[in-house]
């Protein structure tokens, strides 16, 4: 699955999306070449690329290696390896050294999350590849394990660090395919809602440069993030992951895409919403305070959102 992720800036959850399955649009693969040093327009040395203090603030060991123009992070969590290597052959130091540190912080903060509760089922991948370039797309995209992160990006959005939280799920979505799901935009609907529940920090960032489109503005399933975020918050409890359930319907491609009202049966069996319709249950939501209330903060504020339903806090205890 190759996913073009455009996200407009400011408060919109907007995307344009497109997949294919080819093999033959497999982008930019990492160089090998021997070189010892960043070659950078801005000239940051390269042993200070990434502050190995940021990963102080999460409390876990990383080891951290400089290598031909890359940056390899290595470490443990909950018994599992991960990696992270950050590839800046490509890198014109747009990105700032601080930034990448973000980068590499979000990266152990929600990578692992994700992983225990939704990649152990779709056997993704646990090494990561980040690119920072300017090759052939506005924001990100992401093949395989690889993720592609335009350089001025961050130059330009200096708080959207969660667009990578958006790609890091696209690693997740390990065999999704378009065709086998209701509509292939639960692709996009997805990878929003992990943004948005395991962003950086319980949303510092987050919450004031990206919101979940309300009721009127995403006023379908086929199009509406926020009601995967209300389904979780309802329907996903230690006993019955919902959202766990719906990620291995998705994953497994169990039902081609005509079939999915049998889908939804499925997925609301055993739930509050069991012999309803899925147009039944989007009614309950479109009527409910959930789907309208704002998801916006500032630095200081809790989103009206999270202040009334902590869905983020809930969905991180599940851990699959
Ligand atoms: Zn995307």
């Amino acid at each position: 699955m190759l996913c073009f992720c455009v996200a407009f800036s400011g408060c919109t959850s907007g995307v344009v999306e497109k997949t294919t399955t080819s093999s033959a649009a497999v982008t930019t693969e990492t160089t090998t070449a021997a070189t010892t040093s960043i070659e950078s327009s801005k000239e940051y040395p390269e042993d200070c690329i990434v502050d190995p203090s940021v990963f102080e603030r999460l409390g876990k060991s990383i080891n951290l290696e400089f290598k031909d123009k890359t940056v390899i992070q290595t470490g443990e969590v909950n018994a599992r390896k991960y990696s992270l290597t950050v590839d800046l052959s490509g890198w014109e130091g747009n990105t700032t050294p601080e930034q990448i540190g973000e980068l590499s912080r979000l990266f152990w903060q929600v990578y692992p999350a994700l992983y225990e509760r939704f990649g152990k089922l779709s056997d993704a991948p646990s090494d990561v590849v980040l690119l920072i370039e300017d090759h052939g797309y506005e924001v990100a995209e992401s093949w395989e394990n690889k993720v592609h992160i335009h350089d001025k990006w961050l130059y330009n959005n200096t708080e959207d660090y969660d667009c990578f939280t958006h790609e890091l799920a696209h690693v997740i979505q390990h065999g999704w395919d378009g065709d086998n799901l209701e509509y292939d935009s639960y692709i996009e609907r997805f990878a929003d809602y992990c943004r948005f529940v395991y962003c950086l920090d319980n949303g510092a960032y987050n919450d004031h440069v990206w919101t979940l489109q309300t009721v009127a503005d995403e006023s379908s399933r086929k199009t509406s993030v926020r009601f995967l975020v209300w389904l979780d918050y309802k329907l996903s409890s230690s006993g019955r992951d919902f959202m766990k359930d719906y990620f291995l319907i998705c994953t497994k491609g169990t039902y081609a895409a005509s079939k999915w009202k049998k889908a939804w049966e499925e997925l609301f069996k055993g739930t509050e919403f069991e012999g309803r319709s899925i147009e039944d249950v989007w009614k309950e939501y479109a009527e409910s305070e959930f789907a309208s209330v704002s998801s916006y903060s500032d630095s200081e504020i809790t989103s009206e959102l999270i202040s009334k339903y902590d869905v983020r806090t809930k969905a991180k205890s599940l851990k699959g």
